[in-house]
C-alpha cells in the first residue's frame, strides 16, 4: 500500500442556484490577460446542454481521455509515434469557435454620449480582432436551457433515453453544473505532454502546468476530456485552474468555494492507495469504474492506514485534516457524490451530490418509496449516464438517502414524532442523518473547507533546496 494525500472537492448540486458568482473571482484572478480572455478555469453550465467547449463530453469528437485497448490502459488520442505523426496539425483540438470569441463593448460610449432620446446602446467587439462581431456562442450559453432546442440532441447524457420527451413543455428539467480541473488522480492531460510540463504535485495531488517547460504542442488540451486545459495565444503556454494553490497553501479554500453564494462546495482530504490507481482505472466494464475508484479511498481513522501514510511521509496535518474531511464523508461513508464521466478513466477528483428535484404534479400525490424516485423530473438515467457511466442503483441509493432525510427532518421539526423507518429503509442512522443534515444544510465555513497546512521544512529537503531561487548567477 501507497498512501497517497489528496484535496478533493464536492459540490451538491441541489443547491447550485447557477449565479455564476464562483465564475466571476476566478476569472478576475486568474484569467483576465491578454490571451486568457476566453479561459474559463470555472464554467457553470445549464444541463441538458452541450457546454463549454462545445460538446466536450462527446470523445468520439474530442477523443480525450483514456481508454482500454487489448488489456491495456492507453490514451484514446494515441501514443508518442501518433502524436509525433500530427506534431503541426492536431485535428483532435477544439478550435476557438467551439469555446467562443471573446468580446467586451465600448462602456465609454455609454457614459459619455450627449443627451438624446432613446437609450445609448453599444455593440460587441471582439477582443481577438477588435472588429465589431455577432455573438453566436459562449461559456454559459444555454443559461437556464437557452437555445436548447437546437443543442439537446448532442447531449450525451440523454443515451438510453428520448431527449424529445423532455423537453415538452411540463416535462421539462434542468440544474446547473459548475465546472473546474478536476485534479485527476491519473491526469490524461499529464500523459500527453511530450515536454513533461504537466505534473500532479506529491503533497496535494494539484495538477499544475510549468510554464518554463511547456513549449505549446497542446496536447494536454486535446488530451483532457473535462476540457479544462486552456491555450494561451499571447504567451503560447497552457493554463489550467491551479486550485488556487497559494490559498490552500494558507489553509484557505479555493476562490470559487470561498465565494459560493449557494454554499454548495465542500473541500477536503482524501487518503488513498495509489497502487491501485492503474488497476482502478483499467476496469473493462465502465459501470466498474466508480466503485473501483472509490475503493482507493482509504479509512482516515484505521490506525493502520495512519501508519501507512506517516510511512509515506504524509504531514500529521494532513492525518487530521483527512479525519474531519466533509469529502470523505460525502463521497465515501455515506455514498451521496460522484464522479463525473468516470468513464474517461482519468480518476477525477471534484465530485457532485445529484441534485433532487421536483416531482411531475400529476404523480406526486400516488408515488411512493421507489415510485417516487421514477416520477422525479430529473431523469434518473441522465444523472447516471454524467456520474456513473449509466449505473443507475448508486444514484437511486444517494438520492434515496436525501429524500429520506428531508422526510426524517420534517417528522422530527413539524410532525414532531421522529419517523425512523424513512432512515431504516435508506440503510441510515440517525447519528448519521444528524451529522448529514449538518454536513449539508447548516455547515459553517471551517466544517466545508477542512484544509491542512504544512510546514515546508517537514515535507521538503531544504538543504538540498539551497540556493534554487534567488538571484541567477553573474547579477
Ligand atoms: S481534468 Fe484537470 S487533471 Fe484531469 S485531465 Fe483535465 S486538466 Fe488534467
Ligand atoms: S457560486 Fe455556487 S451557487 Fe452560484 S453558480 Fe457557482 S457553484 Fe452555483
Amino acid at each position: 500500500m501507497r498512501v497517497k494525500a489528496q484535496l478533493a472537492m464536492v459540490m451538491n448540486l441541489d443547491k447550485c442556484i447557477g449565479c455564476h458568482t464562483c465564475s466571476i473571482p476566478c476569472k478576475n484572478v486568474w484569467t483576465n490577460r491578454a490571451g486568457a480572455e476566453y479561459m474559463w478555469f470555472n464554467n457553470v453550465e445549464t444541463k441538458p446542454g452541450i457546454g463549454y467547449p462545445k460538446r466536450w463530453e462527446d470523445q468520439r469528437i474530442h477523443r480525450g481521455g483514456w481508454e482500454v485497448r487489448d488489456g491495456r490502459l492507453l490514451l484514446r488520442a494515441g501514443g508518442r509515434a501518433t502524436k509525433l505523426a500530427k506534431i503541426f496539425h492536431n485535428p483532435d483540438l477544439p478550435t476557438l469557435d467551439d469555446y467562443y470569441e471573446p468580446w467586451t463593448y465600448d462602456y465609454h460610449k455609454l457614459i459619455s454620449c450627449p443627451p438624446s432620446t432613446y437609450q445609448p446602446s453599444t455593440r460587441p467587439k471582439s477582443l481577438i480582432t477588435g472588429e465589431n462581431m455577432r455573438i453566436s456562442w459562449g461559456p454559459n450559453w444555454e443559461d437556464d436551457l437557452a437555445g436548447i432546442n437546437a443543442t439537446a440532441a448532442a447531449d450525451v447524457n440523454f443515451k438510453n433515453l428520448e431527449y424529445q420527451t423532455y423537453l415538452e413543455f411540463k416535462r421539462v428539467f434542468f440544474f446547473y453544473l459548475p465546472r473546474l480541473c478536476e485534479h485527476c488522480l491519473n491526469p490524461a492531460c499529464v500523459a500527453s505532454c511530450p515536454s513533461g510540463a504537466l505534473y500532479k504535485r506529491d503533497e496535494d495531488g494539484i495538477v499544475l502546468v510549468d510554464q518554463e517547460q511547456c513549449r505549446g504542442w497542446r496536447y494536454c488540451v486535446s488530451g483532457c476530456p473535462y476540457k479544462k486545459v486552456y491555450f494561451n495565444w499571447k504567451t503560447g503556454r497552457s493554463e489550467k485552474c491551479i486550485f488556487c494553490y497559494p490559498r490552500i497553501e494558507a489553509g484557505l479554500p479555493t476562490m470559487c468555494a470561498e465565494s459560493c453564494v449557494g454554499r454548495i462546495r465542500s473541500i477536503g482530504v482524501l487518503l488513498y492507495d495509489a497502487d491501485q490507481i492503474e488497476d482502478a482505472a483499467s476496469r473493462r466494464v465502465e459501470r466498474d469504474l466508480y466503485p473501483a475508484q472509490t475503493a482507493m479511498f482509504l479509512d482516515p481513522h484505521d490506525p493502520e492506514v495512519h501508519a501507512a501514510a506517516r510511512a509515506s511521509g504524509i504531514p500529521e496535518t494532513y492525518l487530521e485534516a483527512a479525519k474531519a474531511s466533509p469529502v470523505y464523508k460525502l463521497a465515501v461513508a455515506w455514498r451521496l457524490a460522484f464522479p463525473p464521466h468516470p468513464e474517461f478513466r482519468t480518476l477525477p477528483m471534484v465530485w457532485y451530490v445529484p441534485p433532487l428535484s421536483p416531482l411531475l404534479p400529476a404523480v406526486d400525490q400516488a408515488a411512493s418509496g421507489a415510485g417516487l424516485l421514477d416520477a422525479m423530473r430529473i431523469p434518473v438515467t441522465y444523472l447516471a449516464n454524467l456520474l456513473t457511466a449509466g449505473d443507475e442503483a448508486p444514484i437511486r441509493l444517494a438520492l434515496q438517502r436525501l429524500l429520506a432525510l428531508r422526510s426524517y427532518m420534517r417528522s422530527v421539526r413539524v410532525d414532531t414524532q421522529a419517523d425512523h423507518r424513512v432512515l431504516e429503509d435508506a440503510g441510515m442512522t440517525v447519528p448519521m442523518a444528524e451529522d448529514m443534515y449538518r454536513l449539508l444544510a447548516l455547515s459553517k465555513y471551517r466544517e466545508r473547507y477542512v484544509i491542512p497546512t504544512v510546514r515546508r521544512e517537514e515535507t521538503e529537503d531544504l538543504y538540498q533546496l539551497r540556493g534554487t531561487v534567488g538571484f541567477p548567477e553573474g547579477v
